[in-house]
């Protein structure tokens, strides 16, 4: 069998409990796994063993996570994804804006988990080697087709015909596949640092979009919303 190179996560929470959990579930899944308790330990072990994947809870005894992400972003890319309580949602799309990639709301389930972290993983390998959009001109997820070169979304080989707006919102969410893109990133990015921060206008894009797109607007399967964060392209799983 080929050697693989197993991908190193570093979990960074207070709770044994789930501090525990993470480890186990993430060693059964073959990835090398590092714990810390808290912020301060979090800071070495980053500098020194270089993780491919942070998991981060926001509520840490000694420091707060915005910080440690502020501090991580200081010096690398490393994939971030943000464990966070329910009742966080400014804190979610605060960490997101600092430069968190992701993240997932406690109590989680494994897959979810899972699917996270190969998201986040995957998009580093992308950026580094290869941009399969940059390679095709096209990202392809279930009967949905946006082609970069063309400018145009299909759905099951139909032409959907977005307006120049709504097509601009669909083309940078499928460059960001499996990861939550903050209203502010999706508005900052489409219309520029300036941009009014008025979320208002993208919910009257989204409907029209999902209006065009999806089989049910009120169940979308291509496109998620993460209630007060932002939204979510789905991502075809590749295995
Ligand atoms: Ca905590």
């Amino acid at each position: 069998m080929a050697q693989t190179i197993r991908n190193k996560i570093l979990v960074i929470e207070d709770d044994p409990g789930i501090n525990a959990f993470l480890r186990t579930t993430l060693t059964a899944e073959n990835y090398d796994v590092l714990t810390v308790l808290d912020g301060k330990n979090a800071l070495q072990v980053i500098a020194s063993h270089c993780p491919d994947c942070i998991l981060l809870d926001l509520g840490l005894p000694d420091m707060d996570g915005s910080e440690i992400i502020r501090s991580v972003r200081g010096w690398t890319q490393t994939p971030i994804i943000v464990i966070s309580a329910r009742s966080m949602e400014n804190d979610k799309a605060a960490a997101l804006d600092q430069g968190a990639d992701d993240y997932i709301t406690k109590p989680f389930g494994v897959v979810e988990l899972l699917a996270r972290i190969r998201a986040a993983l995957r998009h580093t390998c992308t950026m580094a080697e290869k941009d399969e959009i940059g390679l095709t001109g096209v990202y392809r997820v279930y009967g949905l087709e946006i082609n970069y070169r063309k400018h145009r979304v299909t759905v099951n080989g139909e032409d959907i015909r977005l307006t120049p707006n709504e097509y601009r919102i669909v083309a940078l969410l499928g460059k960001h596949a499996g990861r939550v893109m903050t209203y502010k990133a999706i508005l900052r990015e489409l219309w520029g640092p300036s941009a009014a921060m008025d979320n208002k206008i993208l919910r009257v894009h989204m409907a029209s979009i999902r209006r065009k797109m999806e089989v049910n607007p009120n169940e979308p399967q291509y496109i998620f919303t993460e209630v007060g964060v932002g939204y979510r392209m789905a991502e075809e799983e590749d295995e």
